[in-house]
């Protein structure tokens, strides 16, 4: 039999994720754009779970950027401290909610060109805020699990995000981008583990080109092993997008 072309797999697979994971959703907690722009910026290199213990009480100490803007420093670094990187993810939230009062009247905007120029705000998080908060991505959300799967699901041969982004758009139509994400980042929570894919009972197993027992070895990030000094470098460094 032949096989399915590119395009009618990748609408399969959609098929498959959805009638999974039906009410897949950001994993973040927030009631407004802004809160979920804050907890964005706070989940670099920090999980959903952690960030929504920080925000819970964040969110009660700030409730405009105006507030973001006016609380010390320190105040700021000692509620945000549990979710790592907390020096500069403090000074980008004080930085980006200044920028919000200076030239978006302290609204959080609408398009992906002016959410990119705030400090702390790279594509991802803008596209998270676009899609989740606005109903209107502007690209496809790739995290650590994106990039995974979609390697191990044969949706993109590249490894870089941009890259893989690109292909989503192509493959994806655009009314599923922001689901897409969450469809996979959830089946990447689930199912198919970094170092333990469980392909046995995986329900993508019969369009999945990696299913076995090499899956583990695909998509995977490499360990990089740092030096102590290079590891307090990056304390002062967080890296948000
Ligand atoms: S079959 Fe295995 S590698 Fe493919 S998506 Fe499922 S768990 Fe991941």
């Amino acid at each position: 039999m032949p096989r399915p072309t590119l395009s009618k797999r990748a609408a399969e697979l959609l098929a498959v994720l959805a009638r999974t994971y039906p009410d897949a959703h950001c994993e973040l907690d927030f009631t407004n754009p802004l809160e979920l722009l804050m907890a964005t910026i706070l989940s670099a290199q920090c999980t959903d779970v952690r960030v929504n213990q920080v925000t819970r009480r964040l969110f009660v100490r700030c409730r405009t950027a105006a507030d973001y803007a006016s609380i010390p420093q320190e105040e700021l670094e000692a509620l945000v401290q549990p979710t790592g990187f907390f020096r500069a993810k403090a000074r980008h939230l004080k930085q980006c909610a200044s920028t919000l009062l200076e030239l978006h009247a302290g609204e959080v905007p609408r398009s992906l060109e002016a959410l990119t120029k705030l400090p702390g705000v790279g594509r991802k998080t803008a596209n998270v805020v676009l899609g989740d908060a606005f109903g209107t991505p502007e690209g496809v959300v790739v995290d650590t699990h994106v990039q995974r799967l979609s390697r191990r699901l044969g949706l993109s041969k590249h490894s870089t995000p941009e890259k893989i982004e690109l292909d989503l758009m192509r493959l994806v139509p655009r009314e599923h981008w922001a689901r897409l994400s969450h469809w996979l980042i959830w089946h990447g929570r689930r199912r198919c583990d970094a170092r333990k894919p469980d392909c046995a009972h995986c329900e993508l197993a019969a369009l999945c080109p990696s299913a076995g027992e090499g899956a583990s070895g695909i998509g995977r990030k490499a360990t990089v092993k740092r030096s102590a000094p290079a590891t307090r470098q990056r304390q002062t460094q967080a890296k948000t997008g």
